[in-house]
């Protein structure tokens, strides 16, 4: 039985920013009830660990973690939750803050979560035979891991989640951060600076990305955020694996977030929709309801959104948003909700409870991405049955099929271009297919039917263990 160590910077239930931390507290479970592998799960301690969790955790060992000319004190706590064994590295100085991540010492800290990983494997008793690294924040421990060979013959999988976000690095960083040999810098350098997501992708031994069309796309200039030299040369070790959902935990039969739980039926669906009509004071009525969940950053296609919105809503549509991050698209969110608030309603803020409900109250999810990895929110939207209009890029062309209206098949509505008209041709689409109930009875059956569990794909992980 192989043993896997997940190197990762966030994880449901325990705190999350984005779909990494649902891919975290999930996959782990799923890949060890196969009993092929035992994967635990190492995170930083960050302050916002819900106190339920705070009180489970237990200390297994304190030790100094070498930064440098520095020793930074080390606490190593645990938490086995569901079956998995989830290990969490305390520093105040580094993880005491109110977010997760957006500090100028981003790159410091993560350097620091690396080395006191490596640390943990030196002197602890699980000795795994692959670390599985994901994203920048683990970029380092998976370099470290190979140069260093915590356990003799460690192999290791760095996954790429979004390579967007590469944490860059002052190249001085180098010395002051790595007890390293001068001669491994250039394995962490990019033009100039230190890149700790390309030192993932040089140094392991297997490179996932979290779809098929996303391994494709950062081979290239257009999505590969500079990095696309790096990932031909790696390409024979590139592969693109899409994400499971944790559909146990996001079921709209046992969901206790909901007021009606529903499964096939589209009359209890609706009831859905007339309870958060009420939760948000819009017209309690029968008229399509779209919502757009998301981080509010450019990603997301928002600018499309804001191009083509305001005309959309003229006719007789409800939309509910919900999301945060930059001003410009929480303002014009707001701005439509102060102007239209029969139509449209804006939640700004981060909410679980309420990102389930209003899935499960939608007939339609927008999520136009500029590019798209994976993609758990339209996944989520599909589970909840809200039919997803989107683009076809990344993980969202691998998991929403076109409706074809002659062979009455597909899941979705789609769009190629980055173009505002061919979301607004799509919206208006979706108004035929709303009001056609043979049509919108046939997309709903559709989805019915669909699975995107771990099962489907699980076993690729395991196949590259
Ligand atoms: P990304 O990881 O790029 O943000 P994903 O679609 O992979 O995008 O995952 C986003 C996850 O975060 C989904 O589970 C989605 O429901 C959730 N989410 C996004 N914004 C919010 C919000 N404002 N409140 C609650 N959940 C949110």
């Amino acid at each position: 039985m192989k043993k896997v160590l997940f190197v990762a910077s966030e994880c449901t239930p325990f705190f999350k920013s984005g779909g990494l931390a649902d891919v975290i507290g999930s996959l782990p479970q799923y890949l060890n009830d196969t009993d092929d592998c035992e994967v635990r799960v190492i995170l930083p301690l960050y302050s916002k660990l819900k106190s339920e969790y705070r009180a489970l955790l237990t200390e297994v060992m304190i030790f100094e973690t070498e930064v440098g000319w520095r020793k930074q004190y080390t606490g190593i706590y645990e938490i086995i939750y569901e079956g998995v064994h989830y290990y969490f590295v305390d520093n105040e100085q580094y993880f005491k803050r109110d977010n997760l991540y957006g500090y100028e010492d981003d790159g410091e800290r993560f350097v620091y979560f690396s080395n006191a990983v490596i640390e943990f494997i030196y002197r602890g008793d699980f000795k795994p035979d692959v670390l599985h690294g994901h994203d920048w924040q683990a970029g380092a421990a998976v370099a470290i891991a190979k140069i260093k060979q915590p356990v003799p013959g460690i192999r290791t999988i760095f996954t790429i989640h979004n390579i967007l976000y590469q944490g860059w690095m002052e190249h001085a960083a180098f010395g002051d951060l790595f007890n390293l040999d001068i001669s491994h810098f250039s394995g962490f350098e990019w033009g100039g600076m230190l890149n700790l997501m390309k030192a993932g992708i040089f140094h392991a031994d297997k490179i996932t990305t979290v779809s098929p069309t996303y391994a494709e796309e950062i081979k290239t200039a257009h999505y590969g955020e500079g990095l696309e030299p790096m990932l031909n040369m790696r390409s024979w070790d590139l592969l693109g694996i899409i994400n499971g959902l944790d559909v146990d935990d996001y079921n709209s039969m046992k969901d206790s977030n909901l007021d009606v739980p529903f499964k096939t039926s589209i009359i209890k669906k609706r009831q859905n929709k007339k309870r958060l009509q009420r939760e948000f004071g819009l017209p309690v009525k029968e008229v399509p309801m779209y919502s757009i969940i998301t981080r509010m950053v450019e990603q997301k296609g928002l600018h499309l959104i804001t191009h083509i919105l305001e005309e959309f809503i003229q006719q007789d549509v409800q939309i509910v948003i919900l999301g945060n991050g930059l001003y410009e698209f929480e303002s014009f969110f707001n701005y439509l909700a102060e102007k239209y608030p029969d139509k449209v309603y804006a939640y700004i803020g981060f909410s679980e409870g309420l990102s389930r409900r209003v899935y499960a109250a939608s007939d339609f999810f927008i999520m136009p991405s500029l590019f798209e990895p994976c993609g758990l929110s339209q996944l989520i939207a599909l589970q909840y049955k809200a039919i997803p209009i989107v683009r076809e890029t990344g993980g969202l062309k691998d998991t929403v099929m076109p409706f074809n209206v002659y062979t009455g098949t597909g899941t979705g509505l789609t769009f190629a271009n980055y173009n505002a008209h061919e979301l607004l041709d799509r919206l208006n689409y979706s108004l035929t297919i709303y009001h056609d109930a043979e049509l919108y009875k046939r997309m709903f059956t559709n989805i019915t039917k669909v699975n995107h569990s771990w099962s489907q794909s699980a076993h690729q992980y395991l196949d590259i263990y």
